[in-house]
């Protein structure tokens, strides 16, 4: 099968399904048991898409594992309420006091924040690693590194990393490797094929696909997935039947989505290009994007997210532009079928390793609207900048 054919058919077993073509909504708590024979083999296969208890998850929860597990090519999928929580709690399910952790230096905020607050309290301590560094991250691995955790391409600045030049060392010391694949997706890419243990992501964004559900989810391979469903599980993690049918009903038209937005974001990304205000680009399918050659050579596609590096400005033209923009919302997330815009001054604070010595940073998510109306927009708005400057 091909990966369109197979993403329409993943999940969509006749139990879950019970005749109609999505999954039922079973909502549940409670699961009840006939006879303490199946009581007995509930028991003996909970976490194994036999109904146990609802924390565990129901047939609308089996049947969007089952997708994501297709999806990303591993051996079994836990589900979070969010994608901030897929992150701490794959973090927590395997890091203890006295472990170090190596975290890229352009982590999404809240996963350097949760570091720094949460991690550091329980005496694990965190080295922050360029992400263009690659197999040169040898020299940061410690006796008791236990995980390597990469994000690619990188929050905000989009450095697009050497992932399997970072597994192979990790690998060679005995350290697990976890991805945020929230940008790849599964979709345009798989960490698990390339060696990385655990793919987690912000099903919110692109799987969801239409800015009304949180959700966040952790592939694993054969080595740690028992291990993750079982730590997930006693960290409390679970989420709604009402939201997992919704994340499965966004990730079967995605690849549509995706292809729509990886036009348009190309489109405005080469207009914007060409603007006298803009230094650079930095959008992974474009050669000024740091690892772009890594892109070309690990990736099948872009989507909807770059960013551009501005050649000058101040706070007060960062605030007049995002006033004056009418498509584009302000909002910190992306994946929706809407435009999005958010900017940064400087990186200060949100790096600790590579520190940011170049203008601010907008970035932008180019959603479903006509890509006339878009660029119109951040023509006028880009004049309300330079007259602000
Ligand atoms: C949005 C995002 C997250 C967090 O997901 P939530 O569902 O908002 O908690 C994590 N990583 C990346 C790269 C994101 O963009």
């Amino acid at each position: 099968m091909k990966k369109n054919t197979k993403l329409v058919s993943a999940g969509r077993k006749a139990q879950y399904t019970q005749g109609v073509v999505n999954p039922v909504v079973q909502r549940a708590s409670t699961v009840v048991f006939d006879s303490v024979a199946d009581m007995h083999e509930a028991i003996k296969e909970r976490g194994n898409r036999t109904l146990f208890y609802g924390r565990r998850g129901t047939h609308t929860h089996y049947a969007l594992q089952d997708a994501i597990i297709e999806l990303e090519n591993g051996a079994g999928c836990a589900l979070y309420p969010c994608g901030a929580a897929a992150i701490s709690q794959s973090l927590l399910s395997f890091l203890k006091t006295g472990d170090h952790l190596l975290m890229v230096d352009t982590a999404y905020e809240p996963t350097r924040d949760f570091c720094d607050k949460i991690l550091a309290g329980l005496g694990i301590t965190t080295t922050y690693y360029d992400p263009m560094i690659g197999a040169g991250i040898e020299s940061l691995i410690q006796d008791n590194t236990k995980v390597l955790f990469l994000e690619s391409p990188g929050s905000i600045t989009m450095e697009v990393q050497d992932v399997p030049s970072l597994v192979k060392v990790a690998k060679e010391h005995g350290v697990i490797t976890m991805l945020d694949n929230t940008y790849g997706n599964g979709w345009h890419y798989k960490p698990l094929d390339h060696g990385v243990d655990i793919s987690i992501q912000a099903a919110t964004k692109y799987i969801v696909g239409h800015s009304d559900v949180m959700m966040g989810v952790a592939v694993a391979n054969e080595t740690y997935w028992p291990e993750l469903r079982e730590h997930s599980y006693l960290l409390g993690q679970c989420t709604s039947a009402d939201d997992a049918y919704l994340a499965l009903r966004g990730l079967r038209t995605m690849p549509v989505r995706l292809a729509q937005h990886e036009k348009a974001a190309l489109q405005v990304a080469n207009w914007v290009k060409a603007h006298p205000l803009v230094d650079h680009v930095r959008h992974p399918a474009m050669e000024t994007c740091p690892g772009h050659e890594f892109f070309k050579r690990d990736f099948s596609g872009s989507n909807g997210l770059f960013s551009f590096v501005m050649n000058k400005g101040s706070q007060k033209a960062i605030n007049a532009f995002l006033d004056a923009l009418e498509h584009f919302k302000m909002g910190f997330s992306w994946g929706g079928f809407e435009s999005l815009v958010t900017a940064n001054k400087t990186m200060s604070g949100l790096r600790s390793t590579t520190g940011w010595h170049e203008g601010p940073v907008i970035r932008l998510h180019i959603g479903l609207e006509d890509v006339d109306d878009l660029i119109a927009d951040l023509a006028q708005a880009l004049k309300v900048y330079e007259q602000n400057c």
